[in-house]
């Protein structure tokens, strides 16, 4: 008996991959790496009508950019089809499984009946009782069927849960449920126990919304005789306001996470929270720390919450921490042609400077203008804030002459230079750098203005300066911004 751990994960390919998907593969991927064990993608495409390729081509790319890397082929649930009848018909051989000929009209007033005694809901088992006449009778009739399993009613099924603990059903709770449709095709909780027993599957680690469907598919796996691998169930994700995680809480795609320029390893490490604790404070993992730290026994049952600031915030740890190389290689990912024309050290710098403020890749690209163009207008605001008055001309005058007399263009004798005339005229240095600041950026935020004048250039610093020099303070009612 083979000993290796393997895990899989089982999209179906009828949308793009969600956060909670992507914490299920997450999860998988993180137990598989850290046993020396196996992780495979099962694409789940049975229901043909939702399910298409370019969903498939899209998990995947979403995985691959999260760097869980699966083993072996994509298996695909459509082209197992005649495993799943051989299995249907092994039962119905053995007399485990049998035609049920119920129209849905019958059904729906058995189900009606249950409702206003206010039980259990499930299939009578009516056509197990059928006799071999009767249902000669009925398929030489063409009579469309779907076949059920019979479940034994006595005693109980139970299974235990890796997070969740003993889970236990009466089984007369359990009704005779469909494993083929009427239009031949199986359903999910009996081709999930084919699939994962052929795979050997020894750990299924998935959503929480699966925990009922498990005692189902422990029938399954008993009729059939088949090794019954463990379960894992993850808690639920939440919004922040204790709803179900959802398209209404905005973006919830790997995809547009990915988009909107926040680095793979950031939604890894917020993914890896949700449900599981280190068991102490640390809140920054890679994906290689994750694969050493992960234990099942740390995943918890309370719901987790996805708290976007939060996400935020993780982000921005992420982006500080990445070499600028990196981030700059992602950023031409995103964009081939953002800003092609400028020598790659100087966009390296740049990359470098803003990674220190920024959370995600795009915040790098679309608030970086000023180290390339002049700034067309300043902010209304912060003019009128720090830019009052006819002083601040008089004041920026005579900076542009201390500046005019620097040796060497550098963050330290730039810096000199200001706070030396800040202290000569008596006056914080702050009254000097807001107004520079805002005449080389046009903006009230950036990186260290010494460093960011260094970077520019002397020539630039001056003739921006200069610029503003003519065009601030505003004059009332002028609208810069
Ligand atoms: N296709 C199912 C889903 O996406 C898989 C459930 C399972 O892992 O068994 O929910």
């Amino acid at each position: 008996m083979n000993n290796t751990i393997r895990v899989r994960f089982a999209p179906s390919p009828t949308g793009e991959l969600h956060l909670g998907g992507a914490r299920t593969a997450l999860f998988n991927y993180l137990f598989a790496k850290q046993n020396g064990g196996k992780f495979y993608l099962r694409i789940e495409d049975t229901d043909e009508a939702r399910s298409r390729e370019e969903y498939v081509d899209q998990i995947c790319d979403s995985l691959r950019w999260m760097g869980l890397h699966w083993d072996g082929p994509l298996l695909f649930q459509s082209r197992r089809k005649e495993e799943y009848r051989a299995a249907v018909k092994q039962l119905m051989n053995e007399e485990k499984a049998y035609r049920c000929f119920c129209s849905t009209e019958e059904l729906a007033e058995e189900r009606t009946n249950a409702e206003k005694e206010g039980s259990f809901y499930g299939y009578s088992g009516k056509c197990s009782q059928l006799t071999d006449s009767e249902i000669k009778g009925k398929l030489n009739a063409a009579e469309p069927f779907c076949i059920r399993l019979k479940v034994i009613k006595s005693g109980n099924t139970s299974f235990l849960d890796e997070v969740y603990g003993a889970i236990e059903v009466e089984n007369k709770e359990i009704d005779d449920f469909i494993i083929q449709r009427t239009d031949g095709s199986a359903t999910y909780n009996f081709v999930v126990v084919i699939d994962d027993s052929d795979m050997d599957i020894t750990h299924v680690i998935r959503g929480e919304d699966h925990l009922t469907n498990t005692l189902k598919q422990i029938a399954v796996y008993e009729v059939l005789d088949r090794n019954i691998p463990k379960f894992a169930h993850l808690p639920m994700i939440l919004g922040t306001d204790g709803k179900r995680l959802s398209k209404r809480h905005g973006a919830v795609g790997v995809q547009t996470y990915r988009e909107k320029g926040y680095l793979p390893q950031a939604l890894v490490n917020f993914l890896a929270l949700l449900g599981w604790n280190p068991g102490d404070e640390r809140e920054i993992f890679s994906l290689e720390d994750l694969v050493q730290e992960f234990s099942l026994s740390r995943i918890v049952k309370k719901a987790a919450v996805f708290d976007d600031q939060k996400f935020e915030w993780m982000s921005g740890q992420h982006i500080m921490k990445a070499p600028a190389n990196e981030l700059l290689e992602r950023i031409r990912k995103l964009d081939p042609e953002w800003k092609k024309s400028i020598i790659p050290d100087y966009l390296l710098a740049i990359v470098e400077v803003q990674q220190q403020r920024m959370k995600t890749i795009v915040d790098i690209m679309t608030q970086s203008d000023y180290f390339f163009d002049d700034p067309e207008n300043y902010d209304q605001k912060t003019s009128l804030k720090r830019w009052r008055d006819e002083s601040v001309n008089t004041l920026m005058e005579k900076f542009l002459n201390s500046l005019g007399s620097v040796e060497e263009w550098s963050e330290e004798t730039i810096e000199k230079s200001l706070r030396n005339l800040a202290e000569s005229e008596d006056l914080n240095p702050g009254k000097i750098i807001h107004p520079t600041r805002l005449a080389l950026t046009g903006v009230p935020f950036g990186p260290s203005l010494f460093l960011l004048m260094e970077m520019l250039g002397e020539e630039i610093c001056f003739r921006r300066i200069r610029t503003a020099l003519n065009r601030l303070p505003l004059s009332e009612g002028e609208d810069s911004a």
